[in-house]
């Protein structure tokens, strides 16, 4: 614990949303923050996240509603499309609450802007947890690169597959669910054909092709399909030629993907897999983000919770320095918990209308997308972009902004 007139700190692992979302708010409330990233430098990429409800709130409480709003990705609305690439159903953006959010934003655009707002935080690429030693005072963290951090928490934000996490929490308090979807993610040359929407198309098989422009001259294309099978660890080359197995007579702009993710600096493949975990703290260790409640983009949201989250952790850190570290800790506990919990599971029947498996339930989609453009496919896309929206009985908490 620190001494009167002594600078606090903590240790955040994980340099994405939720870990310098925290970093920029303990350091605003006079904290010394070292944050430590496995990658070798700052990772960008990744798709279209956006910014709605409480999250906005938190944005702007940064100061950086503009910066974000100026890093628009452009994208007007979604449509479903036909193999010709007609469209057969709409969903044009509507308002800041609409299937296209206004502050839409690709994640890396996203991050770095929170990263450029914090440039007196210690920031350490390449080296990672590799020890957690916990006093009664302050947690000590040896690192894989052997330097040794003393600090009064440590904060794990190392998303849906945290070592960290594994490692400090009983494993029957982190629960797993694979929701059996598997995508292979990336950016693609933009073609004339491509114009501002998100373009989606769906074939037999579960298989899914998604094509969505970007504000940087490019096009983000995803492969989702379902049931998935795990490419993770399996070799890149290894990875797309079954992809492209099985994709092969999807039809639409599926080669063109194929062939362009060759290339793609950016390529990865995920395994959607929803975390739940019972208790968010252990002694002075505390999780944040999808290290904590990944609802993954089924569930919807991911970058807004993990915005909230970081507020939400620090505004508790920091409310009383005299209070003792659990109770803050349980305080973070109990006002996020009911957020996350709102985004909640992924009912397996939005599963298989994202992806439809059989010829029949394609031609239902068919019927479904023409007439319930305003209802089910609405919420499902809401769902991809943002989860729930109904923030209104929810309230930020405030933070002190003085050591
Ligand atoms: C490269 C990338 C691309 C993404 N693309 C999308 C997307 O297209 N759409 C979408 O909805 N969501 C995407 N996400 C996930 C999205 O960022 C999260 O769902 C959400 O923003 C919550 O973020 P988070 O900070 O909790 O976790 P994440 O964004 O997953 O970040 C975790 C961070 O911790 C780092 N890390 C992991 N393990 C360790 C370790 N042991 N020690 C130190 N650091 C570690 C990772 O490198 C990463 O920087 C992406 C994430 C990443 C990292």
């Amino acid at each position: 614990m620190a001494q009167p007139g002594e600078q606090r700190r903590a240790i955040v692992s994980g340099a994405s949303i939720a870990g310098l979302s925290t970093a920029f708010w303990l350091h605003r409330a006079g904290w010394h923050v070292t944050v430590l990233e496995r990658a070798p430098q700052f990772r960008d990429g990744g798709q279209n996240v956006d910014v709605r409800g409480l999250a906005r709130e938190v944005l702007q409480r940064m100061g950086l509603l503009d910066a974000v709003r100026a890093a628009n990705t452009t994208e007007t609305g979604t449509v479903v499309v036909n193999t010709d690439g007609t469209v057969r159903a709409t969903l044009p953006s509507d308002g800041p609450e609409g299937a296209t959010a206004e502050l839409e934003v690709l994640r890396g655009d996203l991050a770095k802007i929170i990263l450029d707002a914090v440039p007196e935080v210690e920031l350490v690429y390449g080296d990672t947890v590799a020890e957690v030693r916990q006093h009664d005072d302050r947690v000590e963290v040896v690192t894989t690169a052997g330097r040794r951090l003393d600090a009064e928490f440590l904060v794990v934000a190392e998303g849906a597959r945290s070592r960290t996490r594994d490692r400090v929490f009983p494993a029957a308090t982190i629960h797993r669910r694979d929701l059996d979807i598997t995508m292979a993610v990336g950016t693609i040359p933009r073609i004339d054909t491509d114009d501002q929407t998100w373009r989606w198309y769906n074939a037999v098989g579960g298989r899914s092709v998604h094509l969505r422009p970007d504000n940087h001259g490019t096009t983000r294309a995803i492969l989702a399909y379902a049931p998935g099978e795990d490419l993770l660890g399996v070799d890149r080359r290894e990875a797309l030629a079954r992809v492209r197995t099985r994709y092969a007579d999807v039809g639409w702009q599926a080669l063109r993907v194929l062939d362009a993710f060759e290339h793609a600096d950016d390529l990865y493949f995920d395994q959607l897999t929803q975390i739940r975990v019972d208790q968010w703290h252990r002694g002075r260790v505390v999780l944040v983000g999808d290290a904590a409640w990944c609802v993954t983009l089924m569930g919807g949201g991911g970058a807004s919770l993990a915005l909230i989250g970081g507020y939400t952790l620090a505004a508790a850190l920091t409310d009383d320095v005299n209070a003792d570290p659990v109770s803050a800790l349980a305080t973070y506990e109990r006002r996020m918990r009911p957020m996350a919990d709102r985004v909640g599971r992924t009912p397996k029947a939005l599963v298989r209308f994202a992806y439809p498996r059989t010829r029949a339930g394609l031609v239902a989609r068919g019927i479904a997308d023409r007439l319930v453009t305003g209802t089910i496919l609405r919420t499902l896309v809401q769902r991809l972009h943002a989860g729930k929206e109904d923030d209104d009985a929810v309230t930020l908490p405030t933070m002190r902004s003085c050591p």
